[in-house]
């Protein structure tokens, strides 16, 4: 990690003129809030702190520094967020210790791009040349006119057997080369082949516009009718999204997008001017997808064919999109309908009808379930689909609503997931100035109380660890969060945590801390909890000793344990 570039950058640039960039922000008592662009809320949650560069949501618990915010709202790697925020910033990355298995790795993915880069051009002059005849037909057919073939680059392959690994070839890469990034397939004997033959060829790529893959769709008969590039290293199944990198600015000025099945349904959609549509990729909707396109919008509308398999598709993804706290709408074609055909007949106007009719998510599951599936079958979905929401804060949001759709009193589901529900290991946020009980057997919530206290006064973390706080952090989270406060402390520390410790810091790091009195009286209180603790644990400790030499009948071990057990005794006094 290169730590004067990322420090030079949170230098130069400024978290809330980032922020703001996604997020219209109001001073708030010298923080900002504005609508959370991580969930969909209706009420402020999300908080920034420009003096600390830090934000946090109250609601979701997203949280971090200006490298977080920008990777998570632009769904770009840590890496790619350092790369373009210090060229905003003008700040110059040096290239990290020399690793050479990342350096290899790096060159070869490096290699791949350029590779589909090469191949989606010999893909695209072969649709303009004699042998793309067949798929510009087909194109022909299907409406597709070419300002869509141009802005999605559409092509073809040839029915030839070496005829995109003759090219790459010439290219100076070789055939092992080509079938490592997917686009060639080896068979038993060693044969390398191409492996898009007769297809029609839809480049898929990644939000920088780069292509990293191909999806083919056989043009005159054959099977499978769609083929994808398999899984490489700059590709992997269920993380892309067919013309996000098209559809991403309209998905973000409209904080909409649709969502479809086919590639043929994401370019009809876009001629007819949904620009912000984009398509699963040939397998089920997947948290990536929907955390990528959370990161450009609020609401994800779902267009799906009304057939069976549509309707269970539509189902799936609905559950998947609100359980991960974004809104959901639903448009079920007619029966024997897809948006393609629906839009060649109907036209914009046709289509615009069902959208203005689409369904809330909600609403559609459980109506679905209502219509095909048993009682015990529509309890055990409602209660999964409650244990998956992301956070509790959704889940408190969504649980009346399941009750009052499945005709049950809310306590009535409550109690049937109790529990279910008591699972969530959200942190608890303090509200402001209010002091955490201790409870007797939340271990980890006692913890929190003396870690959130470190976070707030770092300046005491020294004196913590001399009175023994290790001994008293009774849950792994806690101890491994301690650990790293010891090892970091008086530095930047957000780098080494991992999202769990992140959100809770940056959550205490946005409470305003005890200062003065009230400031003394809580250390005094916090080093009276350890020392008790210590004292309870020491106490513990005898006892199960006496308790053994007792079993073995070690009776001068049982009087030298009593009477130290005898002069132990809390004198509340004398601790503080
Ligand atoms: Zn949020």
């Amino acid at each position: 990690m290169d730590r004067a570039a990322i420090d030079a950058i949170k230098d130069r640039l400024d978290l809330v003129d980032i922020v703001r960039r996604y997020v219209e922000l109001k001073p708030v008592s010298g923080r900002w809030k504005g609508l959370c662009p991580f969930h969909q809320e209706k009420t402020a949650s999300f908080t920034v702190n420009g003096d600390e560069g830090l934000y946090y949501c109250f609601g979701c618990q997203a949280s971090g520094d200006i490298f977080d915010f920008y990777s998570n709202i632009n769904g770009l790697e840590f890496k790619d967020a350092l790369e373009q925020l210090a060229a905003e910033a003008g700040v110059e990355l040096t290239p990290g210790k020399v690793d050479p298995g990342a350096a290899k790795r790096s060159s070869e993915k490096k290699k791949f791009l350029e590779m589909h880069e090469k191949a989606a051009e010999y893909f695209s002059r072969l649709l303009k040349l004699p042998e793309g005849r067949a798929a510009r037909e087909y194109l022909k057919k299907r409406g597709v006119e070419s300002a869509a073939i141009e802005s999605f680059g559409l092509g073809c392959s040839s029915e030839e057997w070496q005829g995109l690994e003759k090219f790459l070839v010439s290219n100076g890469y070789s055939p092992e080369e080509g079938v490592r990034a997917g686009l060639l397939s080896q068979n038993a004997k060693g044969h390398t082949y191409d492996r898009f033959r007769g297809r029609l060829i839809f480049p898929i790529k990644n939000l920088s516009g780069r292509v990293i893959a191909f999806g083919g769709r056989i043009i005159i008969e054959g099977e499978p009718k769609y083929l994808n590039s398999s899984d490489t290293p700059i590709y992997k199944k269920g993380e892309h999204l067919y013309g996000l990198s098209q559809a991403r600015t309209s998905i973000a000025r409209t904080k909409q997008a649709l969502l479809t099945e086919g590639y043929m349904d994401v370019i009809s959609l876009h001629q007819f001017g949904y620009t912000n549509s984009c398509g699963v990729l040939g397998t089920a909707l997947t948290p990536e997808q929907v955390k990528r396109l959370s990161g450009f919008c609020s609401k994800v509308i779902l267009v799906f064919d009304g057939d069976s398999a549509g309707l269970k598709a539509a189902l799936r993804s609905s559950e998947m999109i609100l359980t991960q706290g974004v809104s959901c709408g639903v448009i079920v074609l007619p029966d024997g309908e897809d948006v393609d055909s629906l839009l060649q007949t109907r036209g914009a106007e046709g289509f615009q009808v069902f959208l203005d009719e689409a369904r809330d998510g909600l609403d559609f599951c459980l109506a679905t379930l209502k219509e095909g599936y048993s009682p015990r079958e529509i309890m055990d979905w409602s209660q999964g689909f409650l244990k998956k929401m992301s956070n509790a804060a959704i889940r408190t949001f969504y649980l009346p609503k399941v009750a009052s759709g499945l005709g049950v009193s809310e306590a009535e589901l409550r109690s049937t997931f109790s529990g279910v529900l008591g699972q969530s290991s959200t942190p608890v946020v303090r509200k402001r100035m209010q002091r955490a009980p201790l409870s007797v057997g939340g271990q980890e919530k006692d913890d929190k109380y003396f870690l959130r206290y470190a976070v707030q006064h770092p300046e005491h973390i020294v004196e913590l660890s001399e009175r023994g706080i290790m001994q008293v952090l009774t849950s792994q989270w806690g101890t491994k969060l301690w650990s790293k406060f010891m090892a970091h402390s008086g530095k930047d520390i957000m780098p080494y945590l991992d999202d769990s410790e992140k959100a809770f810091w940056a959550g205490c790091r946005m409470e305003d801390p005890f200062s003065g009195e009230d400031l003394e009286e809580e250390w005094r209180h916090v080093c009276k909890v350890i020392a008790r603790r210590r004292y309870d644990l020491g106490r513990k400790q005898l006892t199960d000793a006496l308790r053994r030499a007792q079993a073995e009948g070690d009776s001068d071990r049982v009087n030298a344990y009593l009477k130290v057990l005898n002069d132990s005794v809390w004198r509340d006094d004398e601790q503080h």
